[in-house]
């Protein structure tokens, strides 16, 4: 009878056995498939952001040949190629205290800014900066302004207060709106569209300097928009007010975008622009750059489609501070839509824009040996707890891919533009690729940066360097310098509004 219990435990307990042993040989067998199709998610993703060098040359081709087109007629090219009636940068002899007003896409800054008449002498600047509440980048106009114009009579008054010397003219404002604009003259402009996600409707088609002057005078102060500018315009002129050689400048921010020194002859749409200087500077508008040699994936079209502007902006959305995060958030979301690596799902996956690229750049950068940071900010963001170390590596990775391209694409651009000035060692679009001793005739070419994506972000800032010198070639690379120019769209759009000012004299503007 004993025996017989016995051996029924056995069998049972050996049964018993069999099942754990085949549920985890399943399990493991599940895990290892599932994480297959995670890595080969990560591959094809790889595969479909690759920029090898020749693939950035075609990009900088295509980027000068579509800046002629946009240059010879309106409408010619996806680069609209504005005209921003700014002839002449500021010179060094600008001299008294100007105001600055900047709206970018996440922040706002209100700037005073005091310049000493000699090059490089700002003697001091004064910044408030404060994010853009949420809900008034879908307002109404008037909401909007009427919120800038109280900060901006705030911040006079304040920094008024602690000043020692008295106003003494009427001040005088530099506007950097950075978002489409055609431009009437300097201080003036309607607004051609929205981008980085501000839709304030019943703006579009106006006079953005005129809506501000009405906001500023409604609120009883004292203040002229003396200019209205785009941010690459004030990075600009910031940039070649230290350094003369500076002939473009670009904007890696929450948007991207870049404008150039452009010979006023060579803007054939505009037939008869005379300039005292011979030259203007180009507001490109690249964030709606497109071309078929743009390594575009599935996460590209979707978030294109699912955005307010589909089919806008999209060199922009490859690029851009506003949507690296978001690529990421859709890459883990797919690797959790085809296999069950991590479970439980969590719904936080699905919240666009969830994932914001500063903590994109955190995880990227986590050099922490068991990536903790990434860990961090997996659960803090999705609320997935205790991601295993292999999938935090795994993320690592789609943030490295998805930068890697952006900045190497931005490079491309870059490029692109010195190539259309005859600044890549190449003579030009013309004559094609670069010749040997070509370099002989290279002249020094600084490139004006600013943009929170730049100036936080190493491995982006990296990765655009070693492509830079990858695209030009050893020979002619050390001729292009790039140079951050800190806070360049506000302080270069107090030095404009300070040579564009009815007390400047016209003898201070020189020629570029
Ligand atoms: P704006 O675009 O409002 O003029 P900034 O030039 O300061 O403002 O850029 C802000 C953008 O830069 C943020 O929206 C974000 O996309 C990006 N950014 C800021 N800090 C970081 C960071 N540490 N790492 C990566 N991107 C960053
Ligand atoms: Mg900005």
């Amino acid at each position: 009878m004993g025996k017989v219990v016995v051996a029924a435990l056995a069998a049972g307990c050996t049964v018993a056995a069999c099942v754990v042993a085949s549920v985890m040989v399943r399990r493991s067998v599940r895990r290892r498939r599932g994480w297959r199709r995670v890595v080969r998610v990560l591959e094809e993703l790889e595969e479909g952001c690759a920029t090898p060098v020749g693939r950035l040359r075609q990009v900088v081709d295509a980027m000068a040949v579509e800046m002629h087109a946009g240059l010879a007629s309106e409408g010619g090219s996806k680069l609209k190629m504005l005209l921003t009636y700014v002839h002449n940068l500021p010179t060094g002899n600008e001299k008294g205290t100007y105001y600055a007003l900047d709206l970018g896409g996440t922040n706002f800054r209100v700037l005073r800014v005091q310049l000493g008449g000699q090059r490089s002498a700002i003697i001091r600047h004064d910044l408030d900066r404060q994010p853009i509440p949420q809900n008034l980048m879908t307002s109404t106009s008037e909401e909007l302004f009427d919120f800038i114009a109280t900060s901006l009579k705030d911040f006079v008054e304040r920094e008024e207060s602690f000043s020692l010397t008295s106003q003494q003219e009427r001040r005088e404002l530099g506007f950097t709106f950075s978002y489409p604009v055609k431009q009437t003259s300097t201080s003036s402009g309607n607004l051609i569209k929205w981008t980085k996600g501000f839709s304030v409707e019943d703006m579009v088609g106006r006079d953005v300097s005129e809506c501000l002057q009405q906001a500023i005078s409604q609120k009883g102060l004292d203040m002229r928009v003396a200019v209205l500018i785009n941010d690459t315009v004030g990075t600009l002129a910031l940039g070649h007010y230290h350094d003369e050689d500076t002939v473009t400048a670009v904007i890696f921010g929450t948007g991207t975008n870049a404008c150039y020194l452009e010979r006023a002859d060579a803007i054939i749409k505009c037939q008869g622009l005379i300039t005292t200087s011979g030259s203007t500077v180009v507001n490109l508008e690249w964030g709606n750059f497109w071309s078929s040699h743009l390594p575009r994936t599935s996460y590209d079209i979707d978030l294109d489609a699912d955005s307010p502007n589909p089919n806008d902006q999209g060199f922009e959305k490859m690029i851009s501070g506003m949507y690296l995060g978001e690529i990421v958030r859709r890459v883990i979301l797919q690797m959790m839509q085809e296999s069950d690596v991590l479970r439980p799902f969590s719904s936080k996956l699905d919240v666009p824009f969830i994932l914001r690229t500063q903590l994109m750049a955190a995880m990227h950068e986590d050099d922490s040996p068991n990536l903790s940071e990434v860990a961090r900010i997996l659960n803090d963001t999705f609320e997935i707890p205790d991601v295993p170390l292999n999938f935090r590596k795994l993320v690592v990775k789609i943030c490295d891919v998805v930068t890697c391209r952006a900045a190497r694409l931005a490079a491309a651009g870059i490029v692109g533009i010195l190539k259309k000035i005859g600044r890549d060692g190449s003579g030009g679009i013309a004559s094609g690729k670069t010749k040997g001793g070509s370099q002989n005739k290279m002249r020094r070419t600084v490139v004006a940066v600013e943009g929170g994506l730049y100036t936080n972000y190493r491995m982006f800032r990296e990765y655009l360097n070693e492509a830079m010198g990858q695209i030009l070639g050893e020979d002619v690379a050390p001729y292009v310098v790039i140079r951050v120019t800190e806070d360049g769209s506000g302080i270069g759009a107090a030095l404009l509004a300070a040579s564009h000012s009815a007390s400047s004299s016209a003898l201070d503007r020189v020629s570029t």
